[in-house]
């Protein structure tokens, strides 16, 4: 498209995000690295979610919830990642791709489960080929409850991170 076609139509459309609610409090009982305030690298890691949770995450990281304005920025490698977006439940085959997910991810890091599944297993609780809550496998720092959650609330969780 011809810039200048582009540029006249974001003249025109103008801001169509969200307005930005209050910051959240902190949570209560749970200390985030200061190091991670200011900007967070997220890696979402998939355990064995129904996709509903991933549909939540890309909406809150579209145009309209826009969590990039909290400093919340989705990235491709656990390598690059200070918060892991942990979805579903955690299933026998994944128990091993997570655990080396999370040895990946350099410190301090921030493990967050989105989503009833992730956070109690949720309405797949003693399914046979679940091995459990992701916070049965590793450390969780943050829970987002929710079925699925709403895109406020994931953000909400990141902007406890970033400070933002
Ligand atoms: S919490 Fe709900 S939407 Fe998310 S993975 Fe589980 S069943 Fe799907």
């Amino acid at each position: 498209m011809n810039p200048l076609r582009l540029l006249r139509l974001i003249t025109r459309t103008g801001r169509f995000a969200e307005p930005t609610p209050p910051a959240p409090e902190p949570a209560p009982g749970v200390t985030l690295p200061r190091a991670l305030r200011g900007s967070v690298q997220v890696r979402h890691v998939d355990c064995g979610s129904c996709n509903g949770c991933e549909i939540e995450i890309g909406a809150a990281f579209g145009g309209v919830y826009d969590a990039e304005r909290y400093g919340a920025r989705l990235v491709a490698s656990p390598r690059h990642a200070d918060v892991l977006a942990v979805t579903g439940v955690v299933t026998h085959n994944m128990v091993e791709p997570l655990l080396r997910t999370v040895e990946a991810t350099p410190r301090p890091r921030v493990i967050v489960a989105i989503g009833d599944c992730a956070s109690d297993c949720g309405m797949f609780a003693g399914a046979y080929g679940v091995a459990g809550a992701v916070s049965d496998i590793v450390d969780v720092d943050l829970t987002v409850p929710g079925c699925p959650p709403r895109p406020d609330d994931i953000i909400d969780a990141l902007r406890r991170v970033s400070g933002r």
